[in-house]
């Protein structure tokens, strides 16, 4: 699972260093000192050299380097001193110049992952205490400075001199008819089209960090609620993180008696965070009561109350500073990321490699159908009672327990009492699952299990001469099933990782389009745990599974539109304060919820969708949810059958295409709904 949050964090990073747009104030360092008279000089120099049949390039690489070249880099005449050596007309000469790219770029990434892994293994693995010194070295990191260097040595202005940078747009038009070597440049590009001053990052990384402590210590004491009628109905130490915690909590209390009374209060306190009403004074603090639906708040019997607290007041918009902050500091690197200028951009186009508009009409393909009124009707009669706005959470579609989970934990733990064990098995498993002897050889050789801290992570290899890793926690008494589960979900992980590295043509093009792609890979190995175990799946989890992920998706796509929508109203109004941005946040909210959920539920002017952390703390990627399941989804259709291993390494091995590309490779068309829709409507019909 830990590879969803390296995901999240590369896609993080590389928003940041994806972007700029300075607003005001001095001209920041790094701004461009090349002016429009010395670019036409260098062009009408290169051409006269040359010839005229190389305008086009000469003129689109001479562009590229002028936009990126700053005043530490030299004045105009170092500029056209340097297109001039260093512009390469051959085509040989310029396909060994990529190969060199290519072979020096993976050797430096993949040392440096090496290094970086050594450094992390006191940290990530179970290696008896961690010292002052692995602590120290965990934060030491030699990878920082490699792309600041890659300018500085003038290796990133050969590449942008004499290769094109490419818009998302052009890959879709043009990505079709390209061979794999033409892909490989344009994804080597992708690394040099964004130069960003150190100070920039810097300040974006910290407002990150803000937002992530703010989010972190959101803690609702949900054993302080009371009724108005002084009911406390949850049980004492039950303290909760906004909104994972929450949102897990409400979840856990269909077909309980007074569930209702606990969900209906715990939506309270979400509408009371988000609209900013929540008295301050409650957030993660033990001695006082607080009655969400009046908002009164008084001391715990007993406890000491500091003098003079304000009980009436309210948290004061700071969920809107921290999120204006992200947003501010995002802002400021628009400047410096030309081709896609602008988070929304560098979201979408950058890292998620889909148009907005395409994402959304994928979304609201789900969102507006039939479908999820059927489904909400079935949701309905087995509750017995119309729907809630909290309904969103409901939890119901799980597949019938297999076996009792303690059996299921002998079975684990005899075959696997320790690491050696699992990593001995791992041919045996791709086995199971499909894969040729050879195949399951090569990959086991080249995938090393370690014993974890954690639950689990796999942690792919960078270099092609380097090996993945698989690290699991086996207890003194054995791997446990929970234990198993997620390191079937790893390895899923690590055999998409050795494919589509170690299996591919081009490093450039290792891995796959995005994290939701590598997420829906690993979701199909974890799917089949229990047949790998040798022990029978319920029959009807098929369709079970198919309503719990159109739910999910229904839900989730509703929350990442509020999102998005957010976040162009702040570049629409970019000098907004934080309450304007709080009533705009709801109105997207209620507009969100008015037009897809209201038909569905009969209830009007909800705001819970606005409720999600990650607008605060993981700007703009909760998008990646909805389409991790509509992509899981179509792929598992695909992959399912006798061919598991054939195909699963055939579309591992197509690599960092866009996800259209990957997918028609896969699938035959592009990414759509159609699947998990028709899987749907097929579990509706046999559903009770
Ligand atoms: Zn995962």
């Amino acid at each position: 699972m830990r590879v969803l949050v390296f995901g999240l964090l590369l896609s993080l990073a590389g928003l940041l260093v994806a972007t700029a747009g300075i607003a005001g104030g001095p001209p920041p360092v790094g701004s461009r000192v090349i002016s429009e008279a010395a670019v036409d000089g260098a062009v009408a120099r290169l051409v006269a050299i040359h010839g005229p049949s190389q305008t086009e390039r000469i003129r689109r690489g001479v562009t590229q380097v002028a936009q990126r070249w700053w005043e530490e880099d030299g004045d105009e005449a170092a500029f056209a001193a340097f297109c001039e050596t260093s512009f390469i007309a051959e085509p040989s000469a310029l396909a060994a110049t990529f190969a060199r790219l290519e072979r020096v770029l993976e050797q430096i990434d993949g040392h440096l992952h090496e290094v970086r892994r050594e450094l992390l293994t006191p940290s990530d693995l179970d290696t008896g205490p961690v010292t002052a010194a692995d602590r120290l070295f965990a934060d030491f990191d030699l990878s920082v400075h490699t792309d600041d260097d890659l300018f500085k040595t003038k290796v990133a202005f050969l590449a942008l001199l004499n290769f094109p940078v490419h818009t998302l747009g052009d890959r879709l038009v043009q990505g079709g008819a390209w061979s794999r070597e033409t892909w490989a440049r344009s994804r080597m590009m992708d690394r040099f089209a964004e130069r960003a001053p150190a100070a920039v990052l810097q300040t974006i990384t910290e407002a990150l960090a803000r937002a992530d402590r703010y989010i972190a210590e959101y803690n609702i004491r949900l054993d302080r609620l009371v009724t108005p009628d002084g009911q406390r109905p949850f049980p004492e130490g039950l303290r909760v993180i906004s909104h994972w915690g929450l949102r897990d909590e409400l979840a856990s209390h269909y077909g309980e008696p007074d569930g209702q009374v606990k969900q209906r209060m715990i939506r309270r306190v979400m509408e009371r965070i988000v609209r900013q009403e929540i008295p301050v004074v409650v957030i993660d603090n033990p001695e006082v009561l607080w009655c969400p639906e009046t908002n009164e708040v008084r001391p715990l019997q007993g406890a000491v109350v500091p003098k003079g607290a304000m009980w009436s007041e309210r948290e004061p918009d700071r969920r809107y500073v921290v999120w204006l902050d992200n947003f501010h500091a995002a802002r400021a690197l628009d400047a410096y990321t030309p081709t896609a200028p602008s988070a929304i951009t560098r979201s979408f186009e950058t890292e998620r490699q889909i148009p907005e508009k395409e994402a959304e009409a994928l979304l609201v393909s789900v969102l507006g159908s039939q479908e999820v009124k059927d489904l909400a009707a079935l949701i309905s009669r087995r509750l017995g009672r119309p729907l809630e706005p909290f309904d969103i959470w409901y939890s119901g579609f799980k597949p019938r327990a297999a076996r009792p989970e303690a059996e299921l934990d002998r079975i684990v733990s005899a075959r696997y009492p320790t690491v050696a064990s699992f990593q001995q098995d791992l041919p045996g498993i791709l086995g199971r699952l499909g894969f040729a002897p050879d195949k399951a050889r090569w990959l086991a050789d080249r995938i090393v299990v370690d014993p974890s801290r954690g639950a689990g992570h796999a942690m792919g290899a960078v270099r092609r001469e380097d090996k993945a890793h698989l690290r699991t926690r086996i207890p003194a008494t054995g791997m446990d099933y929970k234990g198993y589960n997620i390191a079937i979900h790893e390895f899923g992980h690590d055999v998409e990782q050795t494919f589509s590295l170690g299996g591919i043509d081009h490093w450039f093009l290792n891995g796959v389009p995005n994290s939701a792609f590598t997420e829906a890979l690993a979701m199909i190995f974890q799917d089949r745990d229990l047949e790998v175990l040798g022990v029978a799946a319920p029959a009807d989890s098929r369709d079970t599974e198919a309503l719990g992920a159109l739910w999910a998706t229904y839900e989730i796509a509703g929350v990442a539109l509020v999102d998005a929508r957010a976040w162009h109203w702040l570049y629409d109004n970019p000098d907004a304060t934080p309450p304007q941005l709080r009533e705009a946040v709801l109105g997207a909210a209620r507009e969100v919820w008015n037009r897809y959920y209201a038909p569905v539920f009969g209830i009007k002017d909800i705001e819970i969708l606005a409720i999600y952390s990650h607008m605060v703390s993981y700007p703009l990627y909760l998008a990646d949810y909805p389409l991790g399941h509509i992509i899981a989804f179509q792929l598992g259709e695909k992959l399912r059958g006798p061919a598991f291993g054939v195909e699963f390494e055939r579309v591992a091995r197509q690599g960092r295409l866009t996800p259209d590309a990957w997918m028609k490779g896969a699938v035959g068309e592009p990414i759509s709904t159609r699947p998990l829709l028709a899987a749907t409507r097929h579990a509706l019909a046999v559903a009770r």
